[in-house]
């Protein structure tokens, strides 16, 4: 494998293609021969929760770049709060990662080193580098003083080993009150660096775990498992996301401190794992963090965990968004050391681009009226094959059927037509989409059919013959536009899913923190609801062609001259359904202008 590496890193340095600051230092640490050439990397989400388009930007690094260089991946879940945490989440973190395209080493979970992080938590305390504080979290808290001020000693931090001891194994008994004593490191209360200020390394929950049962009833804290985790496992490169900056030269120590545990600390042995943190991914118009995820589900306001309106990756899928589509975006926002906000049209663009090169073109009538062609025979019928995708010959066609009566778009006829309407009013003449130009009428009375409260029912129009492809007059130059339509008795009736925009406000972190501080520290559904879009889902009928009766669900579609859709997993052949993924332009930056 390390001849192999360097190979790479020859060719690399020759396409001179631009890396970011992540997979640079990469290059540079495998060029020097760090960890013996090894690389190797980890995902580590917390099973508390379903993963989201921001963990999306973690995986594609951890698994991409293992991947690009030949490392490995592992999967590993941060199972270290049995509070929250449940198989459902596991078995669902595994599907999105798969969706996602990315195959995993081996799967590690944090509760593995239960044993191996109590026997190093003892190790310390023998060492006189941990002690048992009784103190009350308030207390603590007041004592750890303010990143200018240094705090202040427990009065529990010089107490001899053997009582450390005992105490430490009160603390796993089940027999004591949670939040009565924790078990800290002795660093230092006057460190600069807060998370070095005696930091707890187990706190007391009494509480069984998903996988270890009523073994453990002290749990270890997140900072003294992660870093410990990486070692044992032979991660080199443990990359993360910026908030954990500050607990970089605590990873260290520990990991340090675990390395002399364990008898490794040679100096010429450098291995050990090395984080680096880059931005987290944040979009405008969404809100991410498991956290409030969980809150919209409990409350109703979406569907679920896969709602399409979810940021999910499990509403992503549904929603119609392709894998290569979020990791095209992923890439192009790129990995750097400043937090920012990205905007929700950049993801759609990028969707938009890769869902045009996968969809399939269908036509779908959403606000139907009738269209009969008068000179065209009742009764009579012509099959054409339409293309499944211009963008993509191999898709091969379809065949969608022609007759006298056809529904088109309400929006595609006006009565009154300005000069600039290029679609069907009277004296125009359109394209039908694989078929005929047709025209109307100059004169209003012989276009339509009104009802009593003078709503047009039926718009009545001739083709012009030999107008097809192919034919003598099919290119013939018009004004009008091509619109879509299907056979009135060879189309399908169709349940469409219109979601727009969960939230109404571009960055409802920011909007439901601030509202929360203005209003009593409100928190939850109340402090998010004013925020929330109430028209985020609109359900429409809408007439399809028949072929769609073929098409499975989640398969990429484009509603011609509308927008792209899927197939939604509740669709049946007897009661279609399709969601909108995104409109085929940015409709919501026009409205919003
Ligand atoms: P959440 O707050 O949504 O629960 P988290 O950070 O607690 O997210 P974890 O399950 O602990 O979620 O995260 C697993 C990995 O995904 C971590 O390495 C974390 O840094 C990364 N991650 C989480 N959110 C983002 C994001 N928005 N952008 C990039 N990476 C992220
Ligand atoms: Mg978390």
């Amino acid at each position: 494998m390390s001849a192999e590496v360097s190979e790479d890193i020859k060719l690399e340095e020759g396409k001179k293609e631009s890396l970011n600051f992540i997979e640079e230092q990469l290059v540079k640490d495998l060029a020097e021969g760090k960890n013996g050439r090894r690389m190797q990397t980890r995902f580590p989400p917390e099973p508390n929760g379903y993963l989201h388009i921001g963990h999306a930007k973690a995986i594609a690094l951890d698994f991409g770049l293992a991947q690009k260089y030949g490392g490995v991946c592992n999967l590993r879940m941060d199972d270290t709060n049995p509070q929250k945490e449940d198989t459902e989440y596991v078995e669902a973190i595994k599907r999105d990662i798969e969706w996602l395209g990315f195959k995993w080493g081996n799967i590690y979970y944090a509760s593995d080193y239960f044993q191996k992080l109590w026997d190093f938590a003892v190790a310390l305390i023998k060492q006189g580098r941990a002690y048992v504080d009784e103190q009350t979290s308030e207390q603590i808290a007041e004592q750890k003083g303010t990143p200018t001020q240094p705090g202040v000693n427990s009065p529990y931090r010089d107490r001899p080993v053997e009582e450390n001891l005992r105490l430490f194994n009160e603390m796993n008994s089940g027999k004591m009150e949670p939040g009565k004593m924790v078990l800290r490191a002795k660093i230092d209360m006057a460190n600069p660096n807060m998370h070095f200020r005696d930091p707890i390394m187990y706190r007391v929950l009494n509480m069984p775990h998903w996988r270890t049962g009523t073994q453990w009833n002290a749990y270890p804290m997140y900072d003294f498992t992660h870093g410990q985790c990486d070692y044992w496992e032979g991660v080199t490169h443990s990359w993360c996301t910026l908030e954990f900056v500050s607990h970089r030269p605590l990873y260290d120590l520990f990991v340090d401190w675990a390395k002399e545990v364990d008898g490794t600390d040679h100096p010429i042995d450098d291995n050990r794992p090395r984080q680096t943190e880059f931005n987290k991914l944040n979009l405008t118009h969404i809100l991410l963090s498991k956290r409030n995820l969980l809150v919209l589900v409990k409350e109703g306001v979406v569907n679920g965990w896969d709602d399409p309106r979810m940021p999910t990756i499990c509403g992503f899928r549904r929603r119609g968004y392709s894998p290569e589509g979020i990791l095209s975006f992923i890439n192009k926002i790129g990995y750097t050391k400043f937090d920012a906000l990205n905007q929700m049209s950049l993801f759609e663009a990028a969707v938009r681009d890769d869902l045009n090169k996968r969809a399939q073109r269908v036509s779908a009538v959403i606000n139907p009226v009738k269209l009969v062609i008068a000179n065209f025979p009742e009764g009579e019928i012509e099959v054409y094959q339409a293309v499944n995708n211009p963008e993509n010959e191999a898709d091969g066609t379809h065949e969608i059927v022609f007759s006298r009566e056809l529904w088109i778009e309400r929006e595609d006829f006006m009565e009154e037509a300005p000069k600039k309407f290029f679609r069907l009013g009277p004296g125009k003449q359109v394209r039908l989409k694989n078929s005929y130009i047709i025209q109307c009428s100059e004169n209003i009375e012989e276009c339509v059919v009104k009802d009593a409260e003078g709503n047009i029912v039926e718009i009545h129009a001739e083709l012009i013959p030999e107008t097809k492809t192919g034919q003598a007059n099919s290119d013939m130059k018009i004004k009008g536009k091509t619109i879509h339509w299907v056979s009135c008795q060879h189309c399908l009736e169709a349940e469409v899913r219109n979601y727009d925009r969960l939230w109404m406000v571009e960055n409802p972190r920011d909007e439901v923190a601030a509202y929360s501080k203005e209003h009593g520290d409100v928190r939850g559904i109340e402090a998010m609801r004013p925020f929330l879009n109430p028209n985020s889902l609109e359900i429409k009928k809408a007439y399809v062609e028949e072929w769609l009766k073929t098409r499975k669900p989640m398969d990429y579609l484009q509603f011609l001259r509308i927008g792209y859709y899927n197939v939604d997993p509740d669709s049946t052949p007897e009661h279609l359904v399709f969601n909108r993924t995104v409109g085929l332009t940015d409709a919501w930056k026009k409205m919003n202008k």
